[in-house]
């Protein structure tokens, strides 16, 4: 017997009406490429992303086609989530760090037929363009007056967006799509082989929407004001556009701004309560705390995720400044969210040692996303805090395949293999020891490269750690660790070892310490841990 509620599907254009409907007056505030500070609110945004789809019906484009973005956090890369998905478009983000031969050959796997840009990588088009045979338009993300001759000569069917927007009425009623058509896309940075595709689904979008704003989750309200320094080029801001929405608070975009000071001064003036970012954009924002001796004035809680966020941050602000860290963990191939962590009344009550350990989890599943830890025959280990295995994961807004990978799809009997390597506790906290890629087995046991490289950041002289396996004789592989020291610090090797000293195993100790000038990051700003382990090798031969 079927119930006998509507059967109305789950759509990405209902969140944007609901924000307009309700909290049409709402800001939505951007730091602009141009320079200045953009300010407008949901009501204004529903009219132009609406304005962006009948713009995409005047270029042709049928439903399900893809159109490219390669673009800030803005109101403009916030229309075009709307617009393009509400028509029944597919949002392909591209992700600007990456090498234009690699954008290259993404746009053309994902067949983009328009491609939106900011004027910071109009640079990247002019590269890229010749390349790029199939998309029919390229649209520059401001007015006419902001397009460069060079670039109009450069770039053929080159648009300026406002005049598109302009040329069009805002009277439009969205298709009705089927709840699990495709809405948007993007790749895996694919630090190892091709980049795969990831296609989310309405369905998907929406229940992640929910799920990410639950109180054990980012806890959003129309009460917040909201900056998502994470990328709306990657991961879709970790699904920030859509929950925003669909609680209809302030959004405040930083453009191009990442800095420390312009983040503080912008969460300063605007209010914003929350905010999320990788570990390495709050080093900045804390350094600018320090030198001010305070907080962004409203600031209530970070969520810190991407990477592992080492004790001494969440410290920093928690103990500092009152701001309270939510660490989380998920993939592109997960919406990105999995687990979050937040603490139960049980904890509360803990030494705060005790409490740390359990923060510098990346935290418990939120529901809808179901975990596993298996052994290296694919067999169950226990949720006991200690059996280390690989991660597998299920649920509705998790990959069931890639995007026209030419590949069977990744899943085991119906569970997504993570990559990850963990230990989950009986409450379900996950804690990644490392990527499967990048682990450290010695004499057969596990160490986790992410605890060295924790313990080596809050060390007063270190600014970025990385720890790696290097070959050995007797034990297969010992750690080594890789260090940047901050500017003007001085720190010996014996003095960083001893650091260690009571805090881990003595056979987790790394056996010596590399100083370095950088460490690789890619695209996404993780480590390259391969990349790493190559320059090291180079340099010892
Ligand atoms: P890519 O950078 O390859 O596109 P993602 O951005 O999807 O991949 O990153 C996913 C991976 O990032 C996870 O599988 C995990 O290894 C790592 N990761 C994400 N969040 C955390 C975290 N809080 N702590 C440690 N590792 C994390």
């Amino acid at each position: 017997m079927n119930g006998m509620m509507q059967a109305h599907g789950l759509n990405i254009a209902d969140l944007i009406e609901f924000a307009a409907r309700y909290h049409g007056d709402t800001e939505i505030v951007s730091r602009r490429v141009e320079g200045d500070l953009h300010r407008t609110n949901y009501a204004e945004i529903l009219g132009r992303s609406k304005r962006v789809a009948r713009a995409l019906d005047s270029m042709g484009l049928a439903v399900g086609d893809r159109v490219g973005t390669l673009a800030w956090n803005g109101y403009r890369h916030f229309e075009l989530y709307y617009g393009v998905s509400g028509s029944g478009r597919v949002l392909h983000t591209l992700n600007p760090r990456l090498h234009p031969d690699q954008i290259v050959w993404i746009i053309n796997h994902a067949d983009d037929h328009v491609l939106c840009f900011d004027m910071t990588f109009a640079p990247i088009v002019q590269a890229v363009a010749s390349r790029c045979p199939r998309i029919r338009h390229w649209v520059a993300l401001c007015d006419a007056g902001h397009i460069p001759v060079e670039l109009q000569q450069a770039v053929p069917n080159l648009r300026s967006y406002e005049a598109l927007l302009a040329g069009q009425n805002g009277d439009y009623a969205w298709p009705e799509l089927e709840e699990n058509a495709a809405s948007s896309m993007c790749y895996t940075s694919g630090t190892t082989g091709n980049p795969k595709g990831v296609l989310y689904s309405h369905r998907s979008t929406v229940l992640h929407a929910y799920a990410i704003a639950l109180p054990d989750a980012i806890n959003l309200s129309a009460r917040d004001a909201v900056l998502p320094v994470v990328p709306m080029f990657h991961v879709n801001a970790w699904g920030i556009p859509y929950a925003a929405a669909l609680v209809g608070c302030k959004l405040v975009f930083p453009g191009p701004s990442l800095d420390g000071a312009s983040l503080f001064s912008l969460m300063d003036a605007e209010g914003v309560t929350f905010a999320a970012g990788v570990p390495t954009i709050w080093l900045g924002l804390l350094n600018q705390m320090q030198q001010q001796a305070r907080k962004p004035a409203a600031l209530q809680r970070v969520l810190i995720g991407g990477s592992a966020a080492p004790a001494s941050m969440i410290a920093a602000f928690q103990d500092g400044y009152g701001v309270e860290v939510r660490h989380a963990w998920g993939m592109t191939e997960m919406s990105p969210v999995g687990t979050v962590c937040t603490l139960k009344n049980k904890h509360l009550e803990l030494p705060a040692l005790q409490r740390m350990a359990v923060q510098t989890t990346q935290g418990r599943p939120i529901f809808g996303v179901e975990l596993r830890v298996v052994d290296g025959d694919g067999k169950d280990l226990p949720c006991d805090g200690r059996s280390v295995g690989e991660l597998l994961v299920k649920g509705p807004w998790i990959v069931e395949d890639y995007y026209q990978s030419g590949k069977p799809s990744p899943l085991r009997d119906g569970w997504f293999p993570t990559g990850d390597v963990v230990t989950i506790d009986p409450d379900g906290y996950v804690r990644i020891m490392d990527r499967s890629k990048d682990v450290i087995k010695s004499g057969g046991e596990w160490i986790s490269s992410i605890d060295i490289e924790n313990i080596a950041m809050a060390h007063p002289a270190v600014a970025m750690a990385a720890c790696v396996a290097m070959p050995d004789a007797k034990w297969d592989e010992r750690p080594l660790l890789v260090v940047v020291k901050k500017p003007g610090a001085t720190v010996a090797q014996e003095e960083l070892l001893a650091f260690y000293e009571g805090k881990v195993a003595k056979w987790w100790i790394p056996d010596g310490v590399r100083f370095v000038d950088a460490i690789p990051l890619g695209a996404t700003g993780k480590i390259l841990k391969n990349k790493l382990r190559e320059q090291i090798q180079a340099a010892m031969v």
